[in-house]
């Protein structure tokens, strides 16, 4: 019986699907033609964390192809080794599978890695639209990238490329701006996301979202409906949506490389085929098959946004139906992984999907996970956690501030502040770091106070000035003040049609305008600053500033706002979007007949830096 054990033992390593030496796609063809119809159905499922936490086993049982932290759903210790401790975890189960195919894990990294206490965290999009500089949007997605994969996540849900043209959408903040070449030219932050080689552990991969027409759609109620802003309809033809909404998505596929795209709640209703019949878009064979992976010719893959197919008419499985044969690839299920999986099962097996769709779908994820390496290294890497909130990152995000801030009005030279200046300080957003983080920061709609560290607006006015007085409500007398900063704005929302506290409106609160009556009436010098997602409704404030300035979200960083009020850092920032006089102007964009806004878009005056 000896000479048996000269025989070496089948080892799973001479699979050349676990072979790094072979191309990517003879690695997907050989590990697509070892799996079961089960183990691609499991690959095409995504859950959330707060249901794969209590029974983890559900990753191995049906090889879970990815698992997502939905907004704020964090590890319960929000640190660096908290999330690399609970992605590794998973990823253990994911690799107990019988063909060890690793896990990708999928986070909102959207303004920095902004679920993390302790991240850096950069302004929103609509403030990188204002710096118009497409070098520093890459380089804040770098440092996002470089901070988010040192936890685990593998995968972003961002850049939102989305071409916002009613600033009444509650996401208008995610969004560069108005114009689709704008929005194009900031696609770099893929570039950022990615790098050229996925499987360097400082970069994840991008997603485009949400394709496509997501903040072009109508708002109010007309002759055919009444329709919602987010989640809507976009009524338009094929060639303007081509223009403004499909544009920023051409080059993320074609320049960018980007390498999965999220396609959006909304709806299309094409005007040349007789509106009435919109079509979401996870349903949208033409946009999503026909359009983006044919003719631009994405080769990466589709993930639907959360729950998104169970908006679908019909019942669960003709939902499933309708969108993996529409061209969804990946499906975000949070909590209904496991019957996806069945269901998903099912169709297949009664012939109503066909198979050749399944393997396209399961080869496109496939291709994702060895381009990032994650069969050679699933766990991550904590080398760098140590950057993550560094000096040196925090410094991008603050420059990235200064860069954004629009100064829209400055008469009587109002603008630089002086060090000597007593200066007045009034307003709860002045003090505030999470209203000037926005939303999707630690929580899914953020939140109020100190919920990040870092620097507020008022502390980096102090560290210019030596008298300095703040009140939030301007209760504490102003007399003998030279210059008067209010700062007004929104609280923080995510989604939805924005500003909830606040009744849903564009107009500044009535503690904001109390503010100002109080402030500007008694300074010789009246400064208002803005620190909202987009703009709001000042048109009868104005003759009473001196000057004002929309500082949108800055987040972590509010000591770049000072820089340039105080003259470290000239103005440079420009409208990334139209300034309505009225809510009742929206939507209102650059190109309209009739154009007529209180600042057009690109407006924006330039300062000196003192020397
Ligand atoms: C949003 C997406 C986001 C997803 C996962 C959805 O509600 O529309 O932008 O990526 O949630 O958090």
């Amino acid at each position: 019986a000896a000479p048996l054990l000269s025989v070496p033992p089948a080892r799973a390593e001479a699979a050349a699907y676990l072979d790094s030496r072979v191309p990517v796609a003879g690695r997907v063809k050989d590990l697509l033609g070892r799996m079961t119809l089960e183990e691609k159905a499991g690959q095409m499922a995504q859950a959330e964390r707060g249901a794969v936490d209590g029974d983890q086993g559900q990753i191995t049982a049906l090889g879970l192809g990815s698992v997502l932290s939905g907004g704020g759903s964090t590890p319960a210790a929000n640190t660096p080794e908290g999330w690399a401790d609970m992605v590794d975890g998973y990823q253990a189960r994911a690799l107990a599978t019988r063909l060890r195919i690793p896990l990708l894990y999928g986070v909102d990294s959207v303004h920095g890695h902004n679920n993390l206490v302790g991240a850096t965290v950069f302004p929103h999009n609509i403030a990188l639209g204002a710096t118009r500089d497409p070098r520093l949007v890459r380089e804040a997605a770098r440092i996002t990238a470089m901070e988010t994969r040192a936890t685990g996540p593998q995968w972003t849900f961002a850049p939102c490329v989305c071409v916002t043209r009613d600033v009444r959408w509650g996401r208008t903040y995610e969004s560069f701006g108005e114009d689709p070449r704008l929005v194009t030219a900031m696609g770099t932050g893929i570039e950022g996301f990615q790098g050229r080689n996925l499987a360097d552990t400082r970069h994840v991969l991008a997603t485009a979202k949400h394709y496509a027409g997501d903040g072009d759609t109508r708002f109010g109620s007309s002759t055919t409906g009444t329709y919602t802003i987010d989640q809507g309809v976009t009524v338009t033809d094929r060639r303007t949506f081509a223009r403004i909404d499909l544009a920023p998505y051409v080059a993320a596929v074609r320049e960018e490389r980007v390498g999965s795209i999220m396609p959006s709640f909304s709806s299309v209703d094409w005007t040349e085929d007789g509106v009435g019949n919109p079509v979401k878009m996870s349903a949208h064979k033409e946009l999503l098959t026909d359009v983006l992976k044919r003719r631009i010719g994405f080769p990466g893959f589709l993930v639907s946004d959360w729950e998104a197919i169970h908006q679908l008419p019909g019942d669960y499985a003709v939902q499933v139906r309708t969108a993996v044969n529409a061209g969804i690839d990946m499906f975000m299920e949070p909590y209904s992984a496991p019957q996806f999986v069945r269901t998903l099962v099912a169709e297949v097996r009664a012939g109503r999907i066909p198979t050749s769709r399944i393997d396209d779908a399961v080869g496109r994820i496939l291709r994702a996970k060895f381009q990032l390496g994650l069969f050679e290294r699933p766990y991550t890497d904590r080398s760098r956690a140590g950057s993550i909130g560094s000096a040196a990152h925090r410094a991008v995000a603050r420059r990235a501030v200064a860069e954004s801030q629009v100064l829209l009005k400055n008469d009587r030279r109002a603008l630089p502040l002086k060090p000597s200046q007593r200066i007045y300080v009034a307003g709860a957003n002045a003090d505030d770091l999470g209203n000037q983080a926005g939303g999707w920061t630690v929580t899914w709609q953020g939140g109020s106070g100190a919920t990040i560290p870092g620097t507020t607006i008022l502390q980096g006015i102090r560290r210019n000035a030596a008298d300095v007085t703040y009140s939030a409500d301007a209760s504490a007398p102003t007399a003998g003040h030279d210059a008067g900063v209010v700062v007004i704005g929104e609280t923080p929302y995510a989604e939805g049609v924005g500003d909830v506290g606040n009744g849903h409106t564009l107009e500044p609160s009535a503690a904001d305008r109390a503010n100002i009556d109080r402030v500007c009436g008694a300074v010789r010098t009246c400064v208002v600053l803005d620190v909202a997602g987009r703009p709001q409704i000042v048109t009868g404030l104005l003759p009473k500033m001196d000057a004002f300035v929309m500082s949108w979200l800055p987040g972590s960083e509010g000591a770049g706002v000072a820089d340039v009020l105080f003259g470290k850092r000239p103005f440079r920032g420009r409208l990334p979007v139209t300034w309505p006089r009225s809510e009742a102007q929206e939507p209102i964009n650059v190109g309209d007949e009739h154009y007529d806004p209180l600042f057009p878009y690109g407006h924006g005056l330039t300062t000196r830096p003192r020397s």
